[in-house]
């Protein structure tokens, strides 16, 4: 008993330190792509993908943005819980550049070391995270 409650509470641990190591990756990923490629990047915003889409579609139209990239709060909460997050994106124009646009995300995440695992498909989410033991 004693035991199992030492060891879920040590993976718990370990997720804990995993998900700071993403986060801090995620976290440089928007940043480079807000500076380098006029994107509006936002992290852990708004409840989900209506809302995120309602308030950011002006702003990217607005500002003549490329396109968003974003996670939100269910997002969040699911990486707290997995350590897998899902990091979702749009463009002002065609499937094609948001094809594009995902290949840009993983190549930024790569950059900064976060693992990422997308089927190259833009209207699917792009997964980050630790898939070393999937
Ligand atoms: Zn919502």
């Amino acid at each position: 008993m004693f035991q199992n409650s030492t060891q879920r509470r040590n993976l718990q641990l370990k997720l804990v330190r995993e998900n700071v190591k993403v986060r801090a990756g995620v976290r440089k990923a928007f940043a480079a792509l807000r500076k380098n490629e006029h994107l509006l990047c936002k992290m852990n915003f708004a409840c989900c993908m209506s809302c995120a889409c309602a308030e950011l579609s002006p702003i990217v139209d607005d500002e003549k943005k490329k396109g968003a990239v974003y996670f939100h709060r269910q997002d969040n909460a699911a990486f707290n819980e997995t350590g897998k997050l899902s990091i979702r994106y749009f463009t002002r124009t065609d499937s094609q550049d948001c094809k594009k646009l995902g290949e840009l995300i993983v190549q930024y995440m790569t950059e900064n070391g976060v693992e990422t695992k997308w089927d190259g498909n833009p209207t699917r989410t792009i997964e980050v995270g630790r898939f070393k033991n999937d």
